[in-house]
């Protein structure tokens, strides 16, 4: 039997619209300013109100597109409960605000919820001292690091609303009724940490761990600028990759959702495996993680892409270093470089 990807819905919803994509399970999106353009929601039917699972950025525009989601496809009936998978801004941005204007509770894992509410307290008018230190042991392109140095970085605050106190956690193994069904918990990692994917019977809310057609950005940042995400993923990808089976219904947090799901969780530790070949292939001469955009996204990178580019091109770098496969040096202007051990 030949394995591949099938895309049972490939028309996505219209701005304010939904589709249902299984019994009692709506599919809505997002808008995005990126690149990325669109982040999935969905919906489950508690009968009296929904439970959502994740929201998209807080912003203005989000606020009308999600009053028109529940006044129009969601009928008017309250969004009581409010599944966030992981911590990055556009899916939980709007969680706050479903908190406060809503009364709805937020379940979430515990490091998401940490991670957000530490990030959207965290307003910094200029990149700080090790955000500046973390840049300059990437390597990070001198014009880029200029204009940085001296403008408002990205704030969690910019996109993500307030977060009052209290939220409820799950954690692996727990099982949450939502919707009609059972779900099991288990946790994904590397793309974010303790980020949550949910099982239930031929349907699987995969966040950003379970993504069709792109690959989910492993990064490191300033906050722990020695993390090895890559060993993260792969751990995370082994661990989740026994409960896949190809007729499973994935719904992920960006793209179209697929089945094929034992196929996908090959080819995303193999991409990985991939780049962490050509990258060390190109390690043969010390090189910044600035330097090896190319061995490993096989193209020019520009603009706004720069940033994610960079935090993912440290994270296969510092991955071979930690792992002893290659060195690392301090170079006389601040950045780290990576050679291949032997080379
Ligand atoms: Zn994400």
């Amino acid at each position: 039997m030949s394995e591949t990807l099938s895309y049972p819905f490939p028309d996505i919803p219209a701005e304010g619209e939904a589709i249902e994509v299984a019994e009692g399970i709506l599919w809505m999106r997002q808008p995005l300013p990126m690149k990325l353009d669109h982040v999935n929601i969905y919906a489950l039917d508690e009968g009296g109100s929904w439970t959502i699972v994740d929201t998209g950025f807080y912003s203005k525009r989000g606020v009308a597109i999600w009053e028109q989601l529940m006044a129009g496809p969601l009928g008017g009936k309250p969004v009581s409960r409010v599944i966030v998978t992981h911590h990055h801004p556009d899916h939980i941005g709007m969680a706050g605000w479903f908190q406060s204007e809503h009364g709805a509770e937020l379940i979430t894992t515990r490091t998401a919820w940490l991670m957000a509410r530490m990030l959207v307290l965290d307003d910094q008018d200029r990149p700080t001292a090790e955000s500046l230190r973390f840049w300059q042991h990437a390597g990070m392109d001198p014009e880029i690091f200029a204009q940085r140095a001296c403008e408002r970085p990205f704030n969690f605050s910019d996109c993500v609303a307030p977060m009052p106190l209290g939220y409820r956690r799950i954690r692996e193994c727990d099982t949450l009724r939502a919707g009609g069904r059972n779900w099991a918990v288990r946790m994904g990692n590397g793309h974010a940490p303790e980020h949550a994917t949910l099982w239930a019977d031929g349907v699987v809310l995969g966040g950003d761990q379970l993504l069709p057609s792109i690959s989910p950005n492993l990064g490191v940042y300033p906050t722990e600028p020695d993390a090895d995400p890559v060993t993260d993923w792969l751990e995370a990808c082994e661990r989740l990759r026994v409960f896949a089976t190809p007729d499973q219904l994935v719904l992920p947090g960006h793209k179209l959702p697929f089945t094929g799901l034992p196929l996908r969780m090959r080819q995303l530790i193999d991409n990985h495996n991939g780049a962490l070949e050509r990258l060390l292939k190109h390690l043969d001469t010390p090189k910044t993680a600035h330097e090896c955009f190319m061995p490993l996204f096989k193209r020019e990178i520009r603009g706004g892409e720069y940033g994610l580019a960079l935090v993912e091109s440290v994270a296969h770098c510092a991955h071979l270093y930690l792992a002893g496969q290659a060195t690392r040096s301090l170079r006389h202007d601040g950045a780290y470089t990576y050679q291949r051990k032997g080379a």
